[in-house]
């Protein structure tokens, strides 16, 4: 999509990269954008590349026409775009409602001193451009969209360890927000989920988003461990030992236990905890 594209959309100045809002949406945008702006400096300076993407933060009304995933509100990255919306989507309700009749009564009231009752998914939903912005950072075909990871799961690893990262050094107060969801999948159980493999988890979009959103928020709890192990070395490392679109399981699985072996073992015991 070219730049007269989004000429249904504000544009938003002051950012080194251009930004496209939904009108009646400058303000959210700009928070956004800003949070963007902020983590693509600072996985520049870990990783020693240069992004200049295009976000669109996009409404319901302007989503279809504007961003190249057909699921309102589902945040992506596509080569040198990266896109959001200014409210978050449906299924960040969808899915917290799946994880509550299997909740313990303290998990329940971890998500609800989170999130608020009503549910407010809004704080949460922003910070996931971080992830977004991470897969910048490494290879996207432009036809077929592969990465140099030899795994899906192994590079939705890595964006979540770039948002875990990027966030733990600069942004730390929303990772409260990722950990009480995460701490809520993980309780809940893998068997309320149709796909559970994690060669399925490419899959799973298609089958369901809350299924696929179920894997993200396992690899997210595996990312933090990963950056509590290493800091920055661990996202340069992760890369130069996983980056290999030919390793075998039993090679990604050596190479994470050289990275962390706390990460290794919930990786082999895989979907068990
Ligand atoms: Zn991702």
């Amino acid at each position: 999509m070219t730049t007269s594209t989004y000429s249904t959309l504000s544009s938003l100045g002051g950012f080194p990269f251009p930004v496209f809002v939904s009108r009646g949406s400058e303000e959210r945008g700009r928070s956004i954008a800003t949070r963007a702006a902020d983590a693509i400096d600072w996985l520049g300076q870990v990783t020693g590349k240069r992004r200049r993407p295009t976000l669109v933060v996009a409404d319901e009304q302007d989503w279809p026409s504007v961003c190249e995933v057909p699921i309102y509100g589902m945040m992506f990255s596509v080569p040198d775009k990266l896109g959001t919306s200014p409210t978050p989507a449906a299924w960040w309700s969808t899915y917290a409602g799946a994880l509550r009749p299997h909740l313990s009564d303290p998990i329940r009231a971890r998500l609800g001193a989170a999130f608020g009752e009503p549910p407010d998914y809004t704080g949460i939903a922003d910070l996931i451009i971080t992830h977004e912005a991470t897969h910048l950072f490494h290879e996207i075909h432009p036809v077929t969209w592969a990465s140099e990871f030899p795994a899906d799961w192994v590079m939705e690893l890595f964006a979540n360890l770039g948002m875990h990262g990027y966030l733990a050094t600069r942004d730390p107060d929303g990772l409260h927000l990722l950990a009480a969801m995460a701490e809520a999948t993980l309780e809940a159980g893998h068997q309320i989920w149709d796909l559970q493999e994690l060669a399925r988890m490419g899959d799973s979009m298609q089958a369901s988003v809350t299924n696929y959103v179920w894997y993200e928020f396992r690899l997210i709890r595996l990312a933090a461990q990963l950056w509590e192990a290493g800091g920055d070395d661990v996202l340069r490392d992760y890369q130069r030992l996983l980056g290999h679109p030919d390793l075998t399981h039993g090679q990604i699985v050596e190479r994470l236990f050289r990275l962390e072996p706390a990460v290794a073992g919930a990786i082999s015991r895989w979907p068990d905890p």
